[in-house]
């Protein structure tokens, strides 16, 4: 199923409205998508368990919500204008330009002789050597060009007057405006170290990789924390390991992954970012290979002291019982929203005989219940069913539907990942019972109206 389940989830996800391409119309625009109306809902129930999770439910952690726009220094500051880099490479006769690593990956694919070579450990002149010593090609089977440095931010200006405009970029990351409103959350909360600042929002990087569906995107959502602590009070290695286990526990518990499809990898000294003493990718088995999910990383006090260097402001913390003074570390576990909503779907994706449905995990479907009359002609049936809609949405995201026949309305609703579907039938008139259909068996029960909503809650509990 593996082979073409990357086209059956696109479809699916086109057919029923989760992911759309963007400006199709208008021929669709390069690695770009748009959410649908159930694909809204999913990425918003995975963007408010994160923050629930993380943010919420911790007292050690506050939110933030800062702009996409910062301060051009910033990126100076966090080292993006001058290292956030990628290797580009170009089909010398078509001029097609792709990332060097990444299409040295594609091409030891199935070649055993390089099954043990890691490409993130090669430097841009090393990429450029392996090409020329194995006379890699393009997917065309065109010569390339030698690797260049391609700067992946995103810039536009500031200003009406084109002589006094000022060049800005549209954030890379979402960290950064952690880092710079650092000295601002201090003197405005009470929170003690170590804490840690979450804050999920828009980030936007020119990739030259595109097709990746929603895995790689130009414009993408990051939910970021920055864990602040002193490193001689605290140690780096035993927060390094419950951070693993939080984003562990995120993924298998409260988003319903399968612990068979994940796993940990140890950047290796040579991949590692210089500010770095330790990182992590927790990968995922996508349909095109086990590739990045959530990041965490060790920063030290590397992104402090820059700022405080870029800006004159010092960015270190007194402690008000004992006065030391010091310059927090951090520790950074970051994900893309958005390749979580992927890896939902992919994990989800089901088929048993002819049935297509979506396995999701009940607190993160779209909608939670589906409720139908039998037939839409019959004006008694079709008012009970509406009068169990209204109460049930006053607690659940409930839909309704009386087009075609029960069968479709099933169909439809597996396909979206409906866990229950509500049917009112001419023996709901006599004895204010209904059928509840279950998406994962296909099998209904009878029960009375008056139990639908504590039997609901309690499943979703
Ligand atoms: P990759 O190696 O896949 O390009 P990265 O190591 O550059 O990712 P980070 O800078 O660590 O990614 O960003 C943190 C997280 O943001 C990633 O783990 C990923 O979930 C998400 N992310 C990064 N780039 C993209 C993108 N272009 N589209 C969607 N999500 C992304």
């Amino acid at each position: 199923m593996k082979d073409n389940l990357m086209e059956k989830i696109v479809s699916l996800c086109k057919r029923r409205g989760f992911v759309f391409p963007t400006s199709e119309i208008y021929g669709g625009l390069i690695s770009s998508y748009d959410y649908g109306p159930v694909g809204a809902a999913l990425i918003r129930n995975i963007r408010n368990l994160w923050w629930k999770e993380f943010i919420e439910r911790r007292d050690d952690m506050v939110g933030l919500d800062s702009q996409i726009i910062l301060h051009p220094r910033t990126w100076e500051a966090s080292g993006h204008v001058a290292n956030f880099n990628e290797p580009m490479i170009e089909d010398k006769k078509t001029n097609k330009r792709y990332r060097a690593d990444h299409l040295i990956e594609n091409w030891i694919k199935d070649k055993e002789q390089f099954a043990d070579l890691v490409v993130e450990n090669f430097t841009f002149e090393e990429m450029g050597k392996f090409i020329i010593d194995n006379k890699v090609k393009s997917p065309e089977g065109n010569d390339l060009s030698s690797p260049k440095k391609f700067n992946q931010l995103f810039n536009t200006s500031i200003g009406v007057i084109e002589d006094a405009k000022f060049e800005v970029y549209l954030r890379g990351e979402t960290a950064q405006g952690i880092f710079s409103d650092f000295k601002n959350i201090l003197d405005s909360t009470r929170i003690k170290f170590p804490f840690g600042v979450g804050q999920i929002g828009k980030s936007f990087r020119n990739e030259i990789t595109t097709g990746q569906f929603v895995f790689r995107t130009l414009e993408f959502e990051q939910a970021e924390i920055e864990y602040f602590f002193d490193p001689e009070v605290s140690d780096w290695e035993k927060l390094m390991d419950e951070w693993k286990l939080q984003m562990i526990s995120f993924v298998t518990k409260v988003l319903g992954i399968k612990n068979e499809n994940l796993r940990w990898r140890r950047h290796t000294d040579k991949e590692r970012s210089h500010y770095s003493k330790d990182t992590y990718d927790l990968d995922y088995n996508y349909p095109f290979g086990w590739k990045e999910l959530w990041g965490i990383a060790y920063r030290t006090d590397y992104d402090l002291k820059q700022h405080a260097q870029f800006s004159g402001v010092e960015l270190n913390y007194r402690d008000p019982i004992t006065n030391k003074v010091f310059i927090p570390h951090v520790i950074e576990p970051a994900v893309g929203i958005n390749r979580l909503f992927f890896i939902t779907l992919c994990d989800a994706y089901t088929e048993e005989g002819d049935r297509i449905f979506l396995k999701f995990n009940p607190k993160i479907a779209p909608y939670k219940v589906a409720v139908f009359p039998l037939v839409a002609n019959k004006p008694e049936l079709v008012s009970k069913a509406r009068r169990i809609y209204e109460d049930l949405k006053e607690k659940l995201v409930v839909t309704w539907d009386d087009r075609g026949n029960i069968g479709k309305r099933y169909y439809s609703q597996d396909e979206i990942g409906t866990p229950w579907c509500v049917t009112v039938d001419y023996q709901t008139l006599e004895d204010e019972t209904v059928t509840v259909r279950d998406r994962d068996t296909a099998t209904q029960i009878r029960m009375p109206i008056s139990d639908l909503d504590s039997y609901f809650q309690n499943k979703l509990k």
